[in-house]
């Protein structure tokens, strides 16, 4: 069995490679100033609690379409239609 010819030894045989900066989150934060990703963040914490939910349960898959919503700042187009009105929210 022969064995094809090795190339020679490089010392740098590919550039290096470059990572992303931000790699990509579960929980992005929403951008400052923008009501979109106030209001797609404060359902997420609804749906991560609970509270202000219309039935009062949790809702893990909603919340990380309000996830999805915040990455997708500026929201054009919008990844998930969100409630119109702000979670209600119990003290
Ligand atoms: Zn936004």
């Amino acid at each position: 069995m022969s064995r094809p010819c090795l190339p020679a030894h490089r010392s740098c045989p590919e550039p290096p490679v470059e990572l992303p900066l931000r790699a990509p989150s579960l929980k992005p934060a929403p951008v400052e100033g923008c009501a979109v990703c106030a209001h797609a963040a404060a359902w997420r914490q609804a749906y991560r609690t609970g509270n202000g939910t219309a039935d009062g349960y949790t809702n893990r898959s909603a919340a990380v379409d309000c996830s999805l919503e915040i990455r997708n700042h500026p929201h054009e187009p919008r990844v998930t239609r969100l409630p119109v009105d702000a979670p209600a929210g119990r003290p």
